[in-house]
């Protein structure tokens, strides 16, 4: 007996219970007494069946995380032990699970004869979304157990399924109706007796498998794998447990995980895992600040942010009230909101009760007064300061004391901003990106007088809007808009040298990306960066001519590329090839074939510099964190890690050294590397460590 695990005789069933807090995570001290019991309880001949069930929140939800890249991960008795072992017992073995049921915890539930599952369980196989692959038979016993197409798409994806779910397609035995223990005990006594047949013996559903149509199945289920290799790796693994012996199967899984687990973007994934939970640990806010509660939030502006902003927050069950100019500007704002839930619930995605809950919550108006019991305000107006003034300033008329006063402005002074109030500590900045009820990340801005309780409840409500939030510092375009201007000239000064479009596009997406800067810039639409650069007294050749030519992006269906009524596929238009070629000669540039290496270094390594004066400045606490903004707000490749994590991959001394060729040849301040950067390359240091 230990202190993780403790075994209790129902009769002759033996309960097992895993007590290993606060997530009964796969750890060595937990393994090695769950070893030693199973071995005990296979040689009682007073035994007949086993059920192995956990205390507190959840069943074993996965490897132990702090024991990643440990020598104790492999440490014996491993996984791979301890499901060998499940499988050779001879007596019927159930798995009893409550809460979730991940990676390797679903492992060894699958290398039970049976499971059985709470109402409210979830089972899953996330490995992929670490860049890894099950390493201990998930992606050959998983096939045997709910047959190859399910097994696919559960492991491709990583997304758990829910009990229901998992008893329709075979994975879990019984939906337990009263105590879970209890149901679980009756189920094994049920089978005992009779000798179990182990899972790795159950061929029933992987026969006269249709192999060219489970290879078309893995083309649809990779789609989207942009580069990645873990998806493609996964797919191939439930193939083979198709095609080889059990044994030949294992061993081929082991040794895909083996590859994985230390090639980069496997590191690059794990480490975007530690810095998402990293990012919630806010230099000054500990445990002891408590969020203000926020049971009703006002939304000012129902345009393109303020729609998805107030669909966040009814999503996360907070009641909201829209304030708009005019009636006509309600409900066309209201509308859009409505129209989006519709799509939705037609494509499956939302139920119509959870669409009449969340419209529910939500109540339009044209009266500030309206406002006036609202726990946080954010504003999501034009983005011009005299418009934002105004706004705070009335606000800070009606609204209670105590409550939060937030902007969504994408790069004004949030200082200003708050100065304009008589309760700055009330004001803080929360970024969303579009689509807001789309898109993860939330920069949440802090201002030089933001209150520490203030910053806990922005992140307490961007958790409950289902956000990922990073703290920023008050600049020009924060982290991430500050970053992306870096690149956007460059792009620009690459089309007046010689590339084209489609050139700089491709080499971003086969760089990982979803898309290019261009086909970025006509999504967003034109008009949003020229009216900024307007409003700052700055010009962009190609960029302004576009748009003063009409061509506002996807939304006119002509920007950079043009568009087929209705489609969102970039077309190649000969007019802007000979606008660039125009503004090319009229500034005197011979243009010239331009390598996607340079490509490269003229857009990305810019980002990485100002990354780097990011850090100096302390607008971002962590290279990490910049990585979270990156990879959640801007489609940033995964399996890169983050721009701050590939720097320290490409090598620092390496995008110093061009950096500094570029400077020479450009004289342009983006590529002036910052001090921290070349301090680091001297010195081997790392960005992201
Ligand atoms: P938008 O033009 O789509 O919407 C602005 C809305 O605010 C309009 O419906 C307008 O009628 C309303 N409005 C203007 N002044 C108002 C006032 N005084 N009182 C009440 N309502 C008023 O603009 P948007 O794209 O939603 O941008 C809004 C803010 O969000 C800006 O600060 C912008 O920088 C920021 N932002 C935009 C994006 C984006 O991708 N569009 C992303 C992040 C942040």
């Amino acid at each position: 007996m230990s202190q993780y695990v403790t075994v209790a005789r129902q009769g002759e069933i033996a309960v097992v219970t895993i007590d290993n807090p606060p997530v009964n995570a796969l750890s060595l001290h937990m393994r090695e007494p769950l070893y030693a019991a199973l071995t005990g309880l296979r040689d009682d001949a007073g035994v007949a069946g086993i059920v192995i069930a956990c205390a507190g929140r959840t069943f074993i939800s996965g490897a132990d995380i702090t024991e990643f890249g440990t020598p104790k991960a492999l440490q014996e008795p491993n996984l791979p032990m301890l499901c060998a072992l499940l499988e050779t017992m001879p007596k019927p073995v159930v798995a009893a699970i409550h809460g979730t049921a991940l990676g390797g915890g679903l492992e060894l539930a699958l290398s039970c004869h049976f499971r059985v599952a709470d109402a409210k369980a979830l089972l899953g196989l996330p490995e992929v979304k670490l860049g890894l692959i099950p390493g201990s038979g998930g992606t050959v016993r998983m096939p045997r157990v709910v047959g190859p197409q399910k097994a696919l798409s559960m492991i491709v994806s990583g997304n758990p399924i829910g009990a229901k779910d998992a008893l329709a397609s075979g994975l879990v035995d019984q939906v337990a109706t009263g105590d879970l223990v209890a149901d679980a005990v009756a189920f094994a006594r049920s089978k005992a007796g009779a000798k179990p047949v182990a899972v790795r013996d159950r061929a029933d559903k992987i026969q006269n498998v249709d192999l060219a149509a489970f290879d078309a199945a893995i083309g649809d289920a990779t789609k989207k794998s942009r580069g990645l290799e873990a998806p493609l790796a996964a797919a191939q693994a439930v193939r083979n447990a198709l095609t080889m012996s059990f044994d030949e199967a294992l061993k081929a899984e082991r040794a895909t995980f083996v590859k994985l687990v230390q090639g980069d973007q496997s590191r690059a994934q794990r480490h975007l895992f530690f810095a998402e939970r990293e990012a919630a640990k806010v230099p000054g806010i500990g445990k002891d600040v408590q969020p203000r509660p926020v049971k009703k939030a006002g939304v000012i502006g129902a345009g393109t942010m303020g729609g998805g902003i107030a669909m966040a927050l009814t999503n996360g069950g907070i009641a909201v009230t829209i304030l708009e100019m005019n009636e006509d500007a309600l409900k066309r704002g209201l509308g859009v909101i409505e129209k989006n839930y519709t799509t939705s619930v037609s494509r499956g995605s939302l139920s119509e009760e959870k669409k009449a809950e969340r419209m529910g919550r939500l109540k339009g108006t044209t009266d500030y007064a309206d406002l006036a019991d609202c726990d946080l305000i954010i504003e999501a107006v034009f983005e011009e300061m005299a418009v934002k003034k105004d706004v705070f300033g009335k606000l800070d008329r009606i609204a209670k004391p105590g409550a939060i006063l937030a902007s969504n402005t994408s790069y004004l002074d949030v200082n200003e901003i708050a100065a304009s109030t008589s309760r700055p500590q009330d004001v803080v900045g929360m970024h969303f990106f579009s689509p807001a009820n789309v898109m993860k990340l939330l920069e949440i801005v802090r201002g030089d007088r933001t209150a520490p309780d203030v910053l806990a409840t922005a992140l307490a409500v961007g958790r409950q809007a289902g956000k990922v939030a990073v703290v920023v510092g008050v600049c020009h375009g924060f982290v991430g808009n500050r970053m992306l201007g870096a690149r956007n000239d460059e792009s620009e000064a690459l089309l007046l040298e010689g590339a084209s479009p489609q050139q700089v596009d491709k080499a971003f997406t086969d760089f990982g990306w979803p898309m290019g800067p261009f086909a970025m810039w006509d999504l967003a639409g034109l008009d949003i960066g020229w009216r900024n650069r307007k409003a700052q007294g700055k010009t962009a050749v190609i960029g302004d001519a576009l748009c003063e030519m009409g061509r506002y992006g996807q939304k006119t269906g002509k920007g950079v590329y043009i568009y087929e009524a209705g489609a969102r596929t970039p077309k190649v238009d000969p007019e802007v090839d000979a606008l660039i070629e125009a503004k090319a000669r009229e500034r005197g540039i011979n243009r010239r074939d331009i390598s996607d290496e340079e490509i490269t270094e003229r857009t990305l390594y810019p980002m990485i510099n100002e990354g780097a004066k990011i850090l100096e400045e302390k607008i971002a606490a962590r290279a990490s964190d910049v990585d979270v903004v990156w990879t959640n707000g801007y489609g940033f490749p995964i399996g890169k890690g983050g721009p701050m994590f590939w720097a320290d991959l490409e090598g620092l001394k390496k995008i110093v050294e061009r950096l500094e060729y570029w400077h020479g040849r450009t004289g342009k301040d983006v590529f002036k590397p910052a001090p921290l950067l070349k301090r680091l390359a001297e010195s081997g240091g790392r960005l992201a460590a």
